[in-house]
């Protein structure tokens, strides 16, 4: 690694280090390669009044400005205002403020170390291999906002709380997927009693917690600590904690950090010298670029230093090169989660070969993608969410559910050539791949099958849900779940709601007691693949070996785990998935066989335990057994 950034004419640490605080004095450190002049700004708020000083900076090697100011400054904020051809660019907190006052205009002297809440020294990441991972993916406000026991609704703070802590844990799972919780821009932090919502895409401050999210925006060191305390109760609940990072794209350009500090360097540019926009949110970065390159491997590292997480999801990582991915990779311990969308939201100024896109995961070791073969051929395409797929027992999906079984690896019975969207194999280890039927994006799974299977009543749609997750949580990639599908949540039928008022976003909490079968049904499924090594094989020979498809007719997905698959105690495993309105038999070998989950319902110690050779699968449902 070491030597990777000295290739690049850069040292380790040059961003990360943008401010050191000590009693005694301050110093800055603003990287600004093309500036004539750069003025450090010191404040007493973190929002209105003068400066209580104005610092000229010196120009250091390589770009940097630094300064210093003598005397205790902590309590006080800063901005930066560079000079370039001839222009003030505009005031800006730097590139890598790790606090600030509230909307993170300007950057905040605190004292990281009193931020550390009780026991912080002895947490730690929790380590989890990817095989063990099971994914929950949260937004902040969604979670608790709505339920009647929280202290903290909406904030960080909730996740500290009993019951949630409870929830999550009787669920099963075992990490949190956090919606962007860094700082961004499209919450007012001012003014937290009007009604506000933001999925978070809209990045800011890459480097600080999002201040509406905490008690207090207005006080710095608040959100930095109750980020830890957050993370520090779930760690300790054996819950690991992941971040959703957006490093793509920025809120804008023209007030950017970025662009405040080094026009232009931090974006990619057409050929026409226009703005790029695979971003589909009015720019897109330049990971290629080494300052670019080099901030997102010291913030990432960032992240999993000082907040001790387990994971990151990038967003549009198909944005980003190959090569920074794998650099980031090799930056964080061997156990962080890496995964990302494989894709773009459109074209890119950057060679799409070299391009984080899912094609191109196998040359990522470490880092896994999306499957949106599997979520689509279960759900239907995320191009209309009135068309349905398996799920309604449409032809033609089988090859696409079964590339999502093996975790989107090379096996001899998927013919890549009927899949839906990739025509080969483009995982090297199944744990390459994010196995899923939901999340944030587009309709949650009620309102797809809503949406998808007019008339539907309430029944159905709880087989059906049952079974598109039973899907998930039997496949060898990384199982993943938005929040809220264990209540059998709804977005009433709003498909982007990234914006949309709470009554929409939040977590119906009421039906918890509506829908009691949905959330052990769940339950079952993640307490079956944690006692089963058998569906987290985790290497690709493993899989190979050990996972066969059964023949089976249209509507159906079968497949076997055989012969004690990764040390597992049941011998022979049989997973089938009808998705047909009518009973189906599928062969099996004469033998005995135990039930474990039939009609929707999950019993690891056995349902019903039957000698012999076709196994019957009640309609849209899952069956599984073993010998
Ligand atoms: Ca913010």
């Amino acid at each position: 690694m070491m030597a990777a950034i000295a290739a690049l004419g850069m040292n380790a640490g040059q961003f990360n280090n943008e401010i050191t605080y000590t009693k005694r004095g301050t110093t800055f450190a603003l990287v600004a390669q093309k500036a004539q002049s750069v003025n450090l700004n010191i404040y007493a708020e973190g929002t209105g009044g003068k400066p209580v000083k104005t610092v000229a900076m010196r120009k250091g090697e390589k770009g940097v400005w630094k300064a210093e100011v003598k005397g205790d400054l902590k309590g006080r904020f800063y901005t930066f205002n560079v000079k370039q051809d001839g222009k003030m660019l505009g005031e800006t907190p730097g590139l890598f403020a790790k606090a600030v006052g509230v909307n993170g205009k300007r950057g905040a002297i605190i004292d990281m170390a009193a931020t550390n809440p009780e026991g912080w020294e002895s947490d730690r990441a929790l380590g989890y291999a990817p095989t063990d991972f099971i994914v929950y993916e949260s937004h902040n406000r969604d979670f608790s906002v709505s339920r009647k026991e929280a202290r903290y609704p909406g904030k960080f703070m909730a996740l500290t709380e009993p019951w949630a802590i409870e929830h999550l844990k009787s669920l099963g799972v075992t990490a949190i997927h956090l919606l962007p919780s860094f700082d961004y821009a499209s919450v007012d932090e001012e003014h937290l009693d009007r009604p506000q919502f933001n999925w978070g895409y809209d990045p800011l401050n890459y480097n600080v917690p999002e201040g509406s999210y905490s008690t207090n925006p207005f006080k710095p060191e608040v959100r930095v600590k109750e980020f830890k305390q957050m993370v520090k109760a779930l760690h300790d609940a054996g819950i690991a904690v992941i971040l959703d990072v957006v490093y793509n794209h920025t809120m804008d350009i023209q007030n950017s950090n970025f662009q405040r500090t080094n026009p232009d360097v931090f974006y990619r540019k057409n050929d026409k010298g226009e703005y790029s926009d695979g971003s589909g949110c009015g720019n897109e970065t330049a990971s290629e670029n080494p300052l670019m390159r080099q901030y997102m491997i010291e913030s990432f590292k960032y992240w999993a230093d000082e907040y001790h997480l387990d994971g990151f999801r990038v967003d549009l990582m198909g944005i980003h090169d190959i090569a920074t991915m794998n650099l980031i990779r090799e930056a964080l311990p061997k156990n962080v989660l890496i995964y990302g969308e494989g894709w773009s939201a459109g074209s890119c100024a950057y060679p799409v070969e070299k391009l984080a896109m899912k094609a191109n995961i196998y040359q990522m070791p470490g880092i896994a993608a999306f499957s949106d073969e599997m979520r689509d051929a279960i759900r239907g395409p995320f191009s209309d969410d009135h068309q349905s797929a398996f799920l309604a027992a449409k032809p033609g999906h089988q090859e696409s559910i079964k590339a999502g079984i093996v975790g989107c690896i090379e096996h001899p019975q998927v013919d890549y050539s009927k899949v839906n969207y990739s025509k080969k194999p483009w995982a090297a280890e199944p744990t390459q791949m994010m196995a899923y039927v939901s999340c944030h994006d587009d309709l949650c799974l009620v309102d797809r099958l809503k949406a998808s299977i007019p008339g539907i009543g309430t029944d159905e749609l709880i087989r059906l849900d049952l079974l598109a997750q039973t899907a998930v949580f039997t496949s060898q990639g990384v199982p993943f779940m938005l929040s809220g599908e264990e209540m059998l949540r709804d977005k009433k039928g709003v498909h982007n709601s990234f914006k949309s008022p709470d009554s929409i976003n939040q977590l119906p909490w009421d039906n918890m007691q509506k829908y009691p079968q949905v959330f052990a049904y769940y339950k079952g499924l993640i307490a079956l693949r944690k006692a089963h090594p058998a569906f987290r094989l985790g290497s690709a020979e493993l899989v190979r070996k050990h996972l066969e498809f059964l023949p089976v007719e249209e509507g159906l997905v079968a497949f076997r785990l055989k012969d004690n698959a990764g040390g597992d105690a049941w011998r022979d495993i049989y997973v089938v998935l009808n998705a047909n309105k009518y009973a189906c038999m599928v062969d099996v070998p004469e033998d005995a066989y135990t039930s474990v989950v039939a009609a929707g319902k999950v019993n690891l110690d056995g349902i019903r335990s039957t000698t012999t050779s076709k196994l019957e699968v009640p309609a849209q449902s899952a069956l599984i057994v073993h010998n």
